[in-house]
């Protein structure tokens, strides 16, 4: 083979804006529909669909479990990373899996701990209402925000202030949502603590979210109306990993490595396409068509595309590989489109690393991505599996990459490829509840669409006109020359949804 030189530079997602069409009334936001197939599958009823096309990262600092439940509600799905031991993995999958909607399952805290306890406890999760539970989860009380005072009552233990069990209405293993709003209808609590036979304390439901739970026409679910879940495995341990992963009931898998264009990955692929020929998989990542074309012939139902772009990734520092997110999408995106000719199938894309907002998402799109994953994005949220913490005067959360030193550290048997951290360690602003950031962004890309006279993503693929813009035009396309005495101290937040 010769040694080739690309002369045309390599684009970024940034560096492209969307020429609008005409917007006719059926175009109209509320009509568009961010409806996206996931993973190919000949058989249509076997088929992976999200309503939102949002992934988020297999990174330990972003996708556990809150983050897999209140995503898949949303719409989108959270890839569990395999930066973890097997069992941690599974438990993860099967705690989504096992998810009742509007059934919280409580954090719960012990009769003896103090209020100032409960007050550092409070701020770390943001939680205002915590059932109090003795040996073995046995139901005591309840102890809410408005029961105590933080500096009256700091030295108190919590069973002098909390509301005592025969104060209060329970439900005895309710699994109907519709029953346990009855109930918090007629009664006078905001919440309704659910016990099984043996008086251990086994969810709590909430008035505030029990509307919102009975009606969420966006959660993506399997047959049996349980949460989507999506392990990540690597091409080292998948022979012990897949066979828990399969006992949690994972819906799809992932294959997940900064270079899937290896033998490696094949091989991983090909004994999955064998041992269990009827889970989906994902394949990833790569930059070239040509790439993709081997992963497919692999065996992968879908393709993540990306290298070296991701927010806390160094390899293209450290290594010299990697190529713009755009121009990877454009060019694995043509050669899906050759595949599509020649067999009729349609290989799903997913673009990943270094998408910050919605305005990256929806130039993703048009470039013919059907899904794009984001980790910064999602580590800045409650769900993520992080603490809050204080850094000058700033709320931040940990984010680290799944290369570096830190992740590293944990098993140095699957970067044993590699002597150097290909990611780093640091942090990023916190940003609030997924389901408002989730929300604004899902209506910011139908905007778009919208725009573009669209109403699915394939009408995007199909209709979008792209252009590449000037530095000159990006600051134009910017706030600028006018003074802004109510800007936040970090002016980049208001463009990081
Ligand atoms: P972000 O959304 O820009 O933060 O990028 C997240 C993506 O970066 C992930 O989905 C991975 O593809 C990639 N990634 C995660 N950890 C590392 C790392 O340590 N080095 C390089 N890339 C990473």
């Amino acid at each position: 083979m010769a040694r080739a030189i690309h002369w045309q530079s390599s684009r970024t997602l940034a560096e492209f804006r969307l020429i609008p069409g005409f917007t006719s009334l059926e175009a109209a936001p509320e009509n568009v529909s961010l409806r996206t197939r996931l993973v190919a599958e000949r058989d249509e009823s076997r088929a992976i669909h999200l309503n939102a096309p949002l992934l988020s990262a297999a990174m330990l600092a972003v996708s556990g479990s809150r983050m897999g439940i209140e995503l898949a509600r949303q719409g989108g799905v959270a890839v569990i990373p395999c930066s973890q031991g097997v069992e941690a993995q599974a438990a993860v999958i099967r705690e989504i899996k096992d998810y009742k909607a509007g059934f919280v399952a409580p954090r719960m805290i012990a009769p003896q701990m103090t209020i100032g306890e409960v007050e550092s406890l409070r701020e770390q999760t943001g939680y205002s209402t915590f059932p109090v539970a003795g040996e073995d989860r046995g139901f005591l009380g309840l102890l809410t925000r408005c029961d105590y005072d933080p500096v009256v009552h700091r030295d108190l233990p919590v069973s002098e202030r909390m509301i005592p069990r025969d104060s209060l209405e329970t439900l005895t293993d309710v699994v109907d949502l519709k029953e346990a709003n009855a109930r918090l209808v007629e009664g006078h609590q905001s919440v309704l603590p659910v016990l099984d036979g043996e008086e251990r304390l086994l969810y709590l439901v909430f008035r505030k979210d029990v509307q919102d739970h009975l009606h969420n026409p966006l959660q993506v679910v399997d047959e049996k109306k349980r949460l989507l879940s999506i392990g990540a495995i690597n091409t080292r341990d998948y022979r012990d990993r897949v066979p828990a992963l399969m006992e949690a009931e994972a819906d799809a898998l992932v294959v997940d490595a900064s270079d899937g264009f290896s033998c490696h990955h094949r091989d991983a692929l090909e004994w999955l396409r064998t041992t269990y020929p009827e889970v989906p998989v994902v394949g990833g990542n790569v930059i070239t068509g040509e790439g993709f074309e081997f992963l497919v012939d692999a065996g992968a139902c879908a393709v993540k595309v990306g290298m070296g772009s991701g927010s806390i990734c160094i390899t293209q520092e450290q290594k010299g590989t990697g190529r713009g997110l755009a121009t990877a999408v454009l060019k694995v995106c043509e050669a899906r489109d050759r595949i599509l000719e020649r067999t009729g199938e349609y290989i799903p894309v997913i673009a990943d690393g270094g998408i910050v907002n919605a305005r990256d998402v929806v130039i993703a799109l048009a470039l013919g991505a059907d899904a794009a994953m984001l980790g910064r994005y999602f580590a800045r949220m409650d769900e993520s599996p992080t603490e809050k913490l204080q850094i000058n005067n700033r709320v931040m959360k940990p984010y680290w990459g799944e290369g570096s030193a830190r992740s590293r550290r944990w098993s140095p048997e699957r970067y044993r490829h590699a002597a150097f951290a290909e990611g780093v360690e640091g942090f990023v602003e916190y940003a609030g509840k997924l389901a408002d950031n989730v929300g604004m962004m899902l209506d910011k890309i139908k905007a778009a669409l919208s725009a573009c006279g669209c109403v699915t993503i394939a009408d995007l693929h199909e209709k979008a006109e792209l252009e590449v813009v000037s530095g000159l035009s990006i600051r134009e396309g910017e706030v600028h020359d006018v003074y802004l005495p109510n800007e936040t101290e970090n002016p980049a937040r208001r463009w990081m949804t």
